[in-house]
């Protein structure tokens, strides 16, 4: 059994989850903010102001789409700024202001390491957490958030989608139960942050009916620039701000403002929101397509996250499989030779050869985790990117197999 050699390799990219392709209008609408329309836009000479309108514009485009005014739009350095400020600035802000005992936290077990890493700091230094379990599915029982609420929770912070493998949770539906218990116990607490970076481009940011008090996404998912990000915070939520300096972002945030990736971030956003119901559409059905492939040419596989069905419980660019007896760090590896990218689970392990604990919360053993792997396609990928890769994988599972050490030592 050897391996197919590649006759024409191309790139077929299928990373999407990790980061995307920067869009050619998004990178058009950038492009006066470099060498142009550089002033400062805190300048009040005409350039600056220029450029302030432009920051103006982007911010409301911005608030547009979430149904909410431009002063509740922070822009930050991404995505994991943009949690941190979530968490540490209600943390420390309001940790202090309860009358008696420790401040409660609750998040899930399959949150990114940018909203994981900062409560287990927060956890170090007194804090106590509660980390809810998800289903084979990797959603969160609302029940258990229920049970899990006390008097002092300050902070709930549970993810839109998943990045591993696009489990969406039941945001609507614990903002409702949020607000009630708010109302019902006479507290303005817990406040509920979620990280929307993997929904913002396919499901609805609409703040008010997410019930949400802080919400996190980022351009560089969404085709738009990288290192540039949003925090929502709803009005009158106090928070600490993470970065002093200037008095930029309302005070929030100190620092010039990356005039050119939030123009960039809003442009993105925009085109996503306003072509996303076809594009789901489009995706789910590709999505089927692959799927139905891989069965059929590929035995012992493993689908991880929620059925493919349906689009709301699993976000419609996110496939990931195991491919049992081998792992997923050496397929990936082989199927970069033919131009497929792809990746195992969360791009940000990939240093690490620790199997996926999001994988592994879904209650699979680590097997299963090691030989993960998650297509994450996108507005660029076609039926013959599939086809592509439908030409090639078989047979580079098959090679691998025979290599597995679980193989040979039956042999
Ligand atoms: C990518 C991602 C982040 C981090 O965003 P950066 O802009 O890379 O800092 C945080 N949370 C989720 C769910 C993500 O997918």
């Amino acid at each position: 059994m050897f391996l197919k050699k590649p006759k024409n390799i191309r790139t077929v990219y299928l990373d999407n989850a990790a980061t995307t392709q920067m869009d050619p209008k998004v990178k058009e609408a950038m492009d006066p903010y470099f060498c142009d329309l550089y002033g400062n836009p805190s300048g009040i000479y005409k350039m600056g102001r220029i450029v302030s309108a432009g920051l103006d514009n982007a911010r409301e485009k911005v608030a547009e789409i979430l149904s909410t005014s431009p002063n509740n739009i922070i822009f930050t350095a991404g995505g994991t700024e943009s949690d941190n400020l979530a968490i540490f600035g209600i943390a420390e802000k309001h940790a202090p202001l309860l009358s008696s005992g420790k401040a409660h936290i609750i998040t899930t077990k399959v949150e990114h390491k940018a909203v994981l890493q900062p409560i287990k700091q927060l956890e170090k230094d007194g804090f106590d957490v509660t980390y809810l379990d998800v289903d084979s599915e990797g959603k969160i029982d609302v029940g258990d958030l229920k049970k899990a609420l006390r008097k002092n929770t300050i902070l709930i912070s549970i993810m839109y989608a998943n990045n591993e493998i696009g489990t969406i949770q039941p945001i609507a539906e614990i903002g409702k139960l949020i607000l009630k218990w708010r109302k019902e116990n006479n507290t303005e607490y817990p406040y509920f942050h979620t990280d929307a970076c993997q929904a913002a481009g396919a499901l609805s940011l609409k703040v008010e009916s997410l019930h949400v008090d802080l919400l996190t996404f980022n351009g560089s998912k969404i085709y738009g620039p990288k290192g540039v990000g949003v925090l929502y915070r709803r009005k009158g939520v106090l928070i600490k701000p993470q970065i002093l300096g200037g008095g930029q972002e309302f005070g929030l945030r100190g620092g010039t403002e990356n005039v050119a990736g939030i123009v960039g971030l809003a442009k993105a956003l925009e085109l996503v929101q306003a072509s996303n119901d076809k594009e789901n559409k489009r995706l789910i059905e590709l999505r089927a397509y692959f799927w139905k492939q891989l069965e059929k040419n590929i035995p012992k596989l493993h689908l991880n996250g929620p059925s493919l069905n349906n689009d709301k419980t699993r976000l419609p660019n996110n496939l990931n499989v195991t491919f049992l007896d081998i792992e997923g760090e050496a397929l990936l590896l082989y199927l970069d030779e033919y131009g497929i990218v792809c990746s195992t689970g969360s791009a940000c392990n990939s240093i690490s050869l620790d199997p996926s604990y999001v994988i592994t919360s879904c209650g699979l053993p680590y097997e299963y985790a090691h030989g993960s792997i998650r297509f994450a396609m996108g507005k660029n990928t076609t039926k013959s990117d599939i086809d592509y890769v439908m030409a090639y994988l078989p047979n580079v599972v098959e090679v691998l197999r025979k290599m597995s050490p679980v193989n040979l030592a039956s042999e």
